[in-house]
């Protein structure tokens, strides 16, 4: 196989260049690894050699060894057999070898392709490196074979952080702050990662800090549309309803300020229902009320209003020529529906004046209640 780089090509790589290419090859290498070793626990167990787990081994162990494993299967696909069941155990066999053989040529190509590199790796008088331990201490180390490594009962997995190849023992040592490890790089400072703060991430420590950055900004985004929703008093006060609770948002303010607006509409439509017929009058309450209710419903509205105008940055009759024709519209919402069957239903317990109401009517010879149901005016 040709090289991918050509020697003089090769002497001009930067050590982040060469690191980038071994990285690649030692994965695949890595891969073809585990599907050799694969292969050749299906080999053991197509010889009945089962294999078994034993504590603190990793991988199965075997009875036969991998020499004797492999002269038995040979024998067995050049032997003549006899019978089908023999025949498929065989030709089991068989393929197990054919990709055996395949990735077995495959690691002796990716050997050959790697070599290039540590070749130059060597030449060059082994520059530095980083690996990150993702387990165990966190520490950065040099190489992934250090003495303070693979103390547990699993090897110590590393992330390679090839940006740092070829750097100088103080910039990585600088980089690394409480990570670096002291035996790699004796010249690091002890610290912990208050008093020296490190640059240096795994993948998935990267993956968790962009999370939490992303929630933080979030939570800012939503921070500010509160504000961009929220709503004070013109004075910067707290913004009070009529029972003195708070109201934060700019909609709330606008749905009780229409709310307190719409009260004038429903004077002026139970005004025109007892225009129509009079004798409704008892079954509303009496007019002075209405006017008074009405005066405090308004300025509690154009109280809101002004603390509109006032965040909005805008006049305010320009919010209430907004809010008036909603007053209307919830007025009309409110006093229709089912409003004049309770209404019926309500002057029912005014018993005397009801009795009065519906024989009024009788005499008159009309209908009752009808004036409830009447088209509304424009007011
Ligand atoms: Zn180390």
């Amino acid at each position: 196989m040709d090289p991918k780089h050509t020697p003089e090509q090769l002497a001009q790589m930067t050590e982040v260049e060469i690191d980038t290419e071994l990285s690649r090859l030692w994965n695949q290498e890595a891969q073809a690894e585990s599907k050799r070793l694969g292969l050749q626990a299906s080999l053991h167990a197509q010889l009945g050699d089962k294999g078994r787990r034993v504590q603190g081994a990793r991988g199965l162990i075997f009875s036969l060894s991998w020499e004797q494993v492999l002269e038995q299967a040979l024998i067995k696909t050049r032997t003549p057999y006899v019978g089908t069941t023999e025949g498929r155990a065989v030709a089991e066999i068989d393929g197990t070898l054919t990709n055996w053989a395949l990735v077995s040529r495959k690691l002796e190509d990716l050997a050959a392709e790697t070599k290039p590199y540590t070749d130059e790796y060597v030449r060059r008088g082994r520059w530095n490196r980083v690996f990150l331990a993702q387990s165990h201490d966190g520490h950065a180390h040099k190489g992934q074979n250090c003495s303070t490594c693979h103390r547990g009962e699993n090897p110590t997995e590393f992330a390679w952080l090839i940006q740092y190849s070829g750097k100088t023992e103080a910039e990585i040592v600088a980089d690394a702050g409480w990570r670096a490890c002291t035996t790699c790089y004796p010249s690091a400072p002890v610290g912990d990662e208050e008093t020296l703060p490190t640059k240096m991430f795994t993948p998935d420590e990267e993956t968790a800090r962009k999370a939490r950055e992303e929630r933080e900004a979030d939570k800012a985004k939503r921070d500010a549309d509160k504000t961009a929703k929220g709503i004070t008093a013109p004075d910067g006060s707290p913004l009070r309803d009529k029972g003195s609770s708070r109201i934060a948002t700019e909609r709330t303010a606008v749905i009780e300020a229409t709310d307190g607006l719409s009260d004038r509409y429903k004077n002026l439509r139970v005004a025109q229902i007892i225009e129509a017929d009079p004798g409704l009058r008892p079954f509303f309450p009496d007019e002075e009320r209405q006017t008074r209710n009405e005066a405090e419903e308004r300025s509690y509205a154009m109280r809101l209003i002004v603390a509109i105008a006032h965040k909005r940055g805008v006049p305010g009759e320009e919010v209430l020529a907004e809010l008036e024709p909603k007053a209307y519209a919830k007025a009309k919402r409110d006093l229709g529906g089912d409003w004049a069957s309770r209404m019926r239903y309500s002057a029912s317990f005014q018993r005397e004046e009801y009795d009065a109401y519906l024989a009024q009517c009788e005499t008159e010879g009309r209908k009752p209640w009808e004036a409830l149901t009447l088209r509304w005016y424009k007011f």
